[in-house]
């Protein structure tokens, strides 16, 4: 069985062909700055070289025709044709109390990951457009919907239970869910192993930084408490999206700017985070090059980031009463040792030391703490591709 799994993200568009007699990856790769000017698709079929298509990906719709494009090409293709894909697996964000695991999409589901579009309006619409462009194009193949959030499913009511007026959790669900549990899921068993103890033994404390980022305390196994919240802006400071913020704020500034709900949503998602601070951009690439060139609020952006995820490590060690482990995952948490040197700078009282040569390295799993450091920090690749393949593969088996 050959399974496609296609990772739509807020400004990127990951995808994988796996062969699931090996699990062997055919062909990966990455849509990146989708509607950003600059937007290019690199292409790497296995054992070749990357190949890169800098075509204009106005929209999500696009770089899907562009991926499947490149998987068929006559000459950086590995397939011959649509035919030999078997499956699709999706990651799609938010999946609200409708799904608590992995399912077949049909018209049902669709209509129910439509419903919670409003819950993550960055995300869902373009997991939607990649599952619709996926039907039209390769009509009958069966395509399976994996959820971030179903991994913290299993967070107790004291963790997901906003201090709202009860009546609003029975009406309207109104309560935490968290988001990217396929990624703290891999990273988190992934640390296990690389610890050599049992995953349900283990403490970790998940840091998924990328354009969005949450953290998550991974107690036994289990996720207990993760940053993201009723929606994916919830937590962390992010690329665009504010995190934390007093919710007195909102009330204060829609009055004094005279902004209706949907433009106090847009500024809270797409106008905030580390490109609200800086003014820069929400590409922390750009920022760390403004920081560095001397630009005062790009500096600023970079350290109001780096010390919130500090303090909710220092958080979640307190909640799981400990922590063997911290790990530092996607496209912030795996390329950037600047921000995992500031982060860890912070947690010295638990007796974390980084080896800054292993901490410069990059692209694979590795223990970047020194042989010293009470708790053992790593940097691990996440793979999410690989947990929705398995998780589709599975689904159609039954
Ligand atoms: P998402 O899937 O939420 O769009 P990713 O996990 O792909 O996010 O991460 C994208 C973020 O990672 C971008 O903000 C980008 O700037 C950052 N990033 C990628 N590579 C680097 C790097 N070498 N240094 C700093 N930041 C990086």
């Amino acid at each position: 069985m050959k399974v496609l799994v296609l990772n739509c993200g807020s400004s990127s568009l990951k995808y994988q062909l796996i062969d699931m007699e090996t699990e062997g990856v055919l062909a990966k790769g990455l849509c990146e700055r989708i509607g950003i000017e600059g937007s290019r698709l690199k292409h790497q079929p296995a054992g070749k070289d990357a190949v890169i298509f800098d075509d204009y990906q106005e929209d999500h719709s696009v770089s899907v025709k562009m991926v499947l494009d490149a998987l068929t090409h006559p000459e950086y293709g590995v397939v011959k044709s649509m035919k030999e894909i078997n499956a699709v697996g999706h990651r799609v964000v938010h999946g609200g109390e409708y799904f608590a695991n992995s399912v077949i999409i049909n018209q049902e589901v669709i209509e129910a990951i439509e419903k919670c579009c409003e819950l993550a309006p960055l995300h869902n619409p373009a997991n939607l457009i990649g599952i619709a462009a996926c039907d039209k194009i390769m009509p009958g193949v069966p395509q399976v919907a994996v959820f971030d959030t179903a991994f913290h499913q299993t967070m107790p009511e004291r963790a997901y239970m906003y201090a709202l007026p009860y009546e609003y959790y029975e009406k309207y669900k109104i309560r935490r869910y968290g988001f990217h549990g396929t990624s703290h899921r891999f990273v988190s068993e992934e640390v296990a192993k690389m610890l050599g103890r049992p995953y349900e033994e283990t403490k970790t404390v998940t840091c998924h930084l990328g354009n969005g980022g949450s953290i998550c305390a991974v107690r036994n196994g289990k996720s207990i408490d993760t940053t993201m919240g009723f929606t994916p802006l919830e937590g962390l400071v992010m690329g665009t999206r504010a995190g934390d913020i007093d919710a007195a704020v909102i009330t204060y500034l829609m009055e004094k700017e005279n902004l209706t709900a949907a433009e106090m949503d847009n500024i809270l998602n797409k106008q905030s985070g580390v490109l609200g601070i800086s003014g820069v951009s929400s590409d922390f690439r750009d920022i760390e090059e403004a920081s560095e060139a001397g630009n005062a609020r790009a500096g600023m952006a970079l350290d109001v980031f780096a010390y919130k995820v500090a303090k909710r490590i220092g958080a979640y060690t307190a909640a799981m009463n400990g922590v063997d482990a911290i790990v530092f995952t996607a496209g912030l948490g795996e390329n950037s040792a600047s921000t995992r040197k500031e982060i860890c700078d912070y947690l010295g009282y638990l007796g974390v030391h980084i080896d800054s040569y292993n901490n410069s390295l990059r692209g694979k799993a590795m223990e970047i703490s020194a042989p010293d450091s009470r708790v053992r920090v790593f940097v691990i690749p996440t793979n999410e591709e690989l947990v929705i393949a398995r998780d589709t593969k599975e689904l159609l088996d039954k």
